[in-house]
């Protein structure tokens, strides 16, 4: 299990932070831990494109939410297998003006005993900001390992070069932030790519796999160890998408091969009893996935510490 105790600071160093945002559980032999990048304020029309606005009023208002803007929750997950260290996705880093609470995760890992310099691979869902931003935040690169290895999948790294937004609908600056950043991200780290076609084992009981939809090449993590299974969906879900699977997400670049995958991947965790971490669930973000009707209900895990 990952160490709780707080490492020893140098004098002058800030202390912990009061909510420590970090949440461990193991996964049989597999020890996991969440911590929360912070979060993102966006406008709530882009959680559901393809619906009458007064649907998607009327499940944030159920929801206890705001009519205008929401704050999407951002996590990140470590995996610790054998020799290994792997962090999934690294959050939108703190250079963008417009997201003062994102970019959390360098210092919330270090406060878990767990610094960037012992992170041997990294596993990117795909190259959005605010899933690879944090690896290009001032100082990540140098603290990283010159060796450490980058795994994204090849139809990630091809979509990027000529990415499409035809079917997005995101807020105005977006794009051209996405595709700078993505951009900058292949060109930063190009040396430390490992780029798999469909699905690539990690570590022991820790594979990546292609699913598509959100964008070309994005990817799953499941994690399996000891009977015991858990799988990181990146952004194949969103808070809505439990109620409503068939809801179109504004960042999604293809909404009907989304919708699908999400679909499947609810499916699967419904009945394997798996469970699921997502990059925008409310953190912890760690719960399992019960059928309901023709949708879904997200049941958390009891909080056991
Ligand atoms: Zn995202």
């Amino acid at each position: 299990m990952f160490s709780v105790e707080a490492p020893t600071r140098p004098a002058g160093a800030t202390p912990s932070e009061l909510v420590p945002s970090r949440y461990a559980l193991q996964v049989g032999d597999i020890d996991v831990l969440v911590v929360s990048d912070g979060v993102l304020p966006l406008p709530t029309a882009t959680m559901a494109t393809n619906v009458d606005p007064a649907e998607l009023a009327n499940w944030l208002q159920r929801n206890f939410l705001p009519p205008d803007m929401f704050d999407w929750p951002l996590n990140v997950m470590v995996a610790r297998s054998g020799q290994q260290t792997i962090l999934v996705d690294a959050g939108l880093g703190s250079q963008f003006p417009g997201f003062p609470r994102a970019g959390q995760f360098p210092r919330r890992l270090e406060d878990a005993g767990i610094p960037l310099e012992t992170v041997t691979d990294v596993v990117v869902t795909h190259m959005h900001m605010d899933h690879v931003g944090g690896l290009l935040a001032a100082g990540v690169k140098e603290r990283l390992r010159p060796d450490v290895r980058i795994h994204v999948a090849r139809a990630e790294v091809d979509f990027w070069t000529q990415p499409d937004f035809t079917h997005t609908d995101m807020p105005k600056p977006v794009p051209n932030v996405l595709r700078s950043t993505a951009k900058s991200f292949a060109d930063t780290y190009r040396d430390n790519l490992c780029i798999f076609e469909e699905r690539h084992e990690v570590a022991p009981g820790v594979v990546v796999r292609l699913t598509g939809g959100h964008t070309e090449g994005h990817s799953v993590v499941d994690l399996s160890s000891k009977g015991e299974w858990l799988t990181f969906a990146g952004d194949a879900m969103f808070p809505v998408g439990f109620e409503n699977p068939g809801w179109h997400n504004g960042f999604e670049h293809d909404p009907v091969a989304s919708a699908s995958v999400r679909r499947g991947l609810f499916e699967q965790l419904a009945d394997n009893g798996g469970l699921l971490v997502a990059a925008h669930l409310p953190f912890p973000s760690v719960g399992r996935v019960a059928r309901e009707g023709d949708a879904f209900r997200y049941v958390p895990v009891i909080w056991d510490f």
